[in-house]
């Protein structure tokens, strides 16, 4: 099954479905890493706060497949903003990764009162300009950090890390995110499991002889979301990979996303300031 890949704003082609390991824990993520790549992953999204980047680096290695060949999307930590730590942080995940470059590195939170993500931004524009990332990017910005950005920076986000999923559709934003040639990547693309019970999707998955996982991850990549679901059984990992099979209609996609309730897994980034010891 061919994984399409998706533009992004600085020429660079990432594959639209990946593989993310957050909540693996570290003693699992070699194998979990291995495990989908054999699958046919081919992009892996990890974060220094998932206390995985080692591991994520071993299951690439003993895959066998080039590590050229793999995706590899990292995070700057709450702990780290500011010009020099990022700096120091973005060169501690090379290191622990094992790798020279890194195809994408993203500040995690905004953290707006307790954080510094313009002077974070400013270290990844550096990383960027020294070839060390092949693009740059955010996660959680909503759109008047993104402004900020744009009136205080040079670079445009290559991607905007997002929560999306049915029940939390984030019309604006990702409209606001494309006006801005920013891509949408959605965490929690099946908000960890909680929308998988839905009945308007179990009764779409039963018209296209689909799981109704496989029929959200497809209305992600049909509205051109990036997705990296989780899944720690290989079983799963096979399933979330084949949804290029199948298409959903105007119809189907309408219904799902009208469950939208604005209604998130995980804290709201406007007022989220947690900053670990
Ligand atoms: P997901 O929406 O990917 O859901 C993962 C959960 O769903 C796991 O419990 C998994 O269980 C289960 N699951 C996976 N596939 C299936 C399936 N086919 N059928 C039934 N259950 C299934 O949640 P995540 O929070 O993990 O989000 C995905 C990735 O997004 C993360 O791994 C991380 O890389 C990124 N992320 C980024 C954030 C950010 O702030 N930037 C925040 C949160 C996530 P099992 O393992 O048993 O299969």
């Amino acid at each position: 099954m061919t994984v399409p890949h998706v533009h992004l704003n600085n020429g660079v082609e990432i594959p639209q479905l990946g593989f993310g390991v957050f909540q693996i824990d570290p003693a699992d993520t070699a194998a979990a890493v291995s495990q989908a790549i054999g699958v046919g992953y081919r992009h892996i999204d990890t974060a220094e706060m998932y206390g995985n980047e080692k591991e994520v680096g071993e299951g690439i290695r003993a895959s066998g497949v080039d590590v050229a060949d793999i995706w590899i999307t990292s995070k700057i930590n709450n702990n780290r903003h500011g010009y020099d730590s990022t700096l120091a942080a973005f060169d501690q995940t090379l290191t622990d990764l094992g790798v020279e470059q890194i195809d994408l590195i993203l500040i995690h939170w905004p953290l707006p009162e307790a954080g510094d993500f313009v002077g974070t931004w400013k270290a990844l524009e550096k990383v960027y300009a020294e070839g060390r990332a092949r693009s740059i990017g955010v996660s959680n910005f909503q759109s008047n950090h993104l402004n900020r950005l744009a009136d205080e920076c040079t670079v445009v986000p290559a991607v905007n890390q997002i929560e999306v999923h049915p029940y939390l559709t984030q019309d604006a934003l990702r409209a606001f995110n494309a006006e801005h040639g920013i891509a949408t990547e959605a965490w929690s693309p099946i908000a960890q499991g909680g929308v998988l019970n839905d009945p308007v999707i179990k009764g779409i998955a039963a018209e296209h002889g689909k799981s109704t996982a496989q029929v959200v991850l497809r209305w992600h990549v049909q509205l051109d979301n990036i997705i990296f679901p989780k899944s720690s059984s290989a079983e799963r990992m096979r399933e979330n990979f084949e949804i290029f099979d199948f298409e959903l209609s105007p119809a189907d996609m309408g219904f799902i996303s009208a469950l939208n309730r604005d209604e998130r897994t995980g804290p709201d980034p406007d007022v989220f300031n947690y900053v670990p010891a």
